[in-house]
């Protein structure tokens, strides 16, 4: 019998929501003390807690990702050319383009979906400044590999974890490997601030840089330093961050569940397999990925989503198109499809379903057979 579709749409993802009841009074506070923005008493507390939740030296919190990206970039002096990933969000890209450097797309690891070490050294010229690497849905790129390159060409490293909170390699915080990593706190995310993000980096010297500039570069009253933006989060987004703070425990727990769940319904689905991460001792849970081998499975990808979306389930094309397909890339020689193989594949197969804590395992079945109708 045809699965029903489902009455009101189901997303990819809902956004974490602190209970009004908590955040009225943290909202009181801010009123009561006449502080909204510029550092003040919620913006310190978050850096504290997000250094402990994230076990990261330092912390610099931001208004979002992309900024903080954009600062990232600046602080550490990038310029020329910066060897990146296609398979990402357009932030990633744009962040460099942003700033007059080029980035150089590089084809990703088939299992990872990370930019793949093998392929990076034959793209470094005497241009190159950096490696931008993306932990795409919480798996970690290959750190040490991306490292020793790095140290042999004296290249800076950036990470834009944006997917990777709470992400660990054999129990070490994902913030502490590169020269700067970069989280989102956009709503889309598992912890959020509504709009937010930050850098996290081990020196202290380059915290204070980043500091600079994401207030103008203002140093004090009188001296003004460097060229800087405005990057500062608000009290107001503070708050809501630290009450989401409260939350992810539980809702990481939910949707371990869920995952759970998918992989029991879609098991023995031939060409349907659960994305899953590689040398992480604890994962952010931020997306479930289903991946579509149109062989083995006899329907593409965007068959099965549009089986989706006509039983109202809003399933997304994460990372569909490649950032090196977008009109204002595809003519580089390194956007160059045949330069990329693995990437232009997997953005062909790859399906974030939905996931998030409220989703009823009920639900989750219901999605599966809808998938598994698709045939
Ligand atoms: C969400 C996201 C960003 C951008 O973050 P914003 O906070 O929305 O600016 C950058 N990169 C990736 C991979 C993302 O998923």
């Amino acid at each position: 019998m045809p699965t029903a579709p489902f009455k009101d749409p189901v997303f990819v993802s809902r956004p974490l929501l602190p209970s009004l009841d908590t955040l009225v009074p943290a909202l009181s506070e801010i009123w009561e003390a006449k502080w909204l923005t510029n550092m003040g008493a919620k913006h310190i507390q978050l850096e504290q807690e997000l250094k402990r939740e994230l076990n990261a030296s330092n912390i610099s919190l931001f208004n979002n990702g992309t900024i903080a990206l954009l600062a990232a970039i600046k602080s550490l002096s990038l310029s020329g050319e910066v060897i990146t990933t296609p398979f990402t969000f357009a932030a990633t890209p744009h962040s460099l383009t942003w700033q007059n450097i080029k980035p150089i797309f590089c084809d990703i690891d088939a299992e990872t979906l990370t930019i793949d070490p093998k392929k990076i050294e034959s793209l470094i010229t005497g241009k190159t400044t950096g490696i931008l690497g993306v932990h795409v849905y919480g798996n970690p790129c290959d750190v040490h590999a991306i490292d020793l390159i790095a140290k042999k060409y004296n290249l800076k490293v950036i990470y834009d974890a944006a997917h990777a909170f709470g992400t660990e390699i054999n129990g070490q915080g994902i913030a502490n490997f590169g020269d700067i990593t970069m989280f989102s706190f956009h709503a889309t995310k598992l912890f959020h601030s509504a709009e937010g993000g930050c850098l996290a980096t081990k020196d202290q010297n380059l915290k204070y840089t980043i500091d600079l500039l994401k207030n103008f570069g203002i140093k004090n009253e009188e001296e003004v330093v460097s060229v800087g933006i405005n990057g500062k989060l608000s009290e107001p987004h503070s708050a809501i961050g630290l009450l989401v703070l409260d939350l992810i425990a539980s809702e990481r727990s939910k949707r371990s569940r869920i995952k759970n769940k998918y992989k029991e319904c879609l098991n023995d689905v031939p060409g349907i397999s659960i994305f899953e991460t590689k040398g992480t001792s604890k994962d952010s849970f931020q997306y479930l990925v289903a991946i579509v081998d149109e062989d083995r499975f006899g329907r593409s990808r965007n068959a099965v989503f549009e089986e989706l979306r006509r039983h109202n389930v809003i399933a997304r094309k994460y990372f569909f198109p490649l950032c090196s397909n977008f009109p204002i890339y595809k003519d580089f020689p390194s956007a160059h499809p045949t330069n990329l193989p693995v990437a232009n594949l997997k953005s062909e197969q790859v399906l974030a379903l939905p996931f998030y804590g409220e989703l009823s395992l009920d639900s989750v079945e219901k999605i599966c057979e809808i998938i598994k109708g698709t045939r």
